[in-house]
């Protein structure tokens, strides 16, 4: 399998296998290996893309991936210092309780805090990349995707939001749920933009300055666009960090 060579955890390959992608495109091939070169990394500089890239190309998985892969990563992380912490506890004797709380609870509230979030232009096209991720996750413990669209009703959102590690969102939407507190911003270590250039066409420019402003503390943005027309560079300009181009 072709994938096997871009460095992607165990339980990714599983799935990329179980929905029969034997090759990575064009696209994913430079993608991931780009995306995941420095991700991770302390004290890199900075790994931003621009990618110009059409639909049917495999582009969804071409950020998925990597994205995916860096929240896998994470999540061993503190799992593994949870683990630690509890055993610790336990050999001084003391018996921790593990935070076992019910989200629907309003007593259990607590604002969602995601690593990663993928911004779509529609609700079909956020719907189709969180149903993509899901996929994708299918052999992967503990990680939770949350959808944030317009025209779904907020308490169902909510509900599956927190704890959420991967956010794909519309714009609109996700900035509600912002300013009401439901979710926090500061800890997005990923931005992916999908269809930048739809997302000018629909009138989002400021609602992605916004979001480029509340996930000051991100190491690294995506950006992907059928052209890389002026308007697109210069929104390129604004969120990102010398990006690289991946033209396919
Ligand atoms: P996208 O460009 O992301 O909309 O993907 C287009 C279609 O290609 C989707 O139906 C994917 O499931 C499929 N696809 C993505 N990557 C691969 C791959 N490496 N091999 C075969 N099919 C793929």
């Amino acid at each position: 399998n072709g994938f096997a060579l871009l460095g992607l955890a165990p339980e990714l390959l599983a799935a990329v296998a179980d929905l029969g992608f034997t090759q990575p495109t064009a696209v994913q091939e430079q993608c991931i290996g780009k995306a995941m070169a420095q991700a991770g990394a302390e004290g890199q500089s900075f790994n931003d893309l621009m990618v110009s890239s059409q639909t049917g190309s495999g582009k969804t998985a071409a950020f998925l991936l990597p994205v995916l892969n860096t929240l896998i990563a994470q999540k061993a992380e503190e799992a593994a210092a949870e683990q630690k912490a509890y055993d610790e506890a336990v050999a001084r004797g003391e018996a921790p309780k593990r935070n076992r709380k019910n989200p629907l609870n309003p007593r259990h509230f607590k604002a969602a805090v995601p690593g990663a979030l993928i911004l779509c232009p529609t609700r079909e096209l956020a719907q189709q990349v969180a149903s993509d991720a899901i996929d994708l996750v299918k052999h992967t413990r503990g990680l939770r995707i949350a959808n944030v669209v317009g025209g779904m009703p907020y308490q169902m959102q909510i509900a599956r939001l927190q704890n959420a590690d991967l956010v794909v969102a519309t714009p609109g939407r996700l900035l509600d749920l912002q300013r009401s507190g439901q979710i926090k911003l500061d800890e997005v270590r990923f931005l992916v933009v999908d269809e930048a250039d739809r997302m000018l066409d629909l009138g989002f420019a400021e609602d992605l300055a916004e979001v480029h402003q509340l996930t000051a503390n991100r190491g690294q943005t995506m950006m992907f666009s059928a052209t890389f027309a002026p308007r697109i560079q210069q929104l390129a300009q604004r969120v990102m960090r010398q990006p690289q181009r991946i033209q396919v």
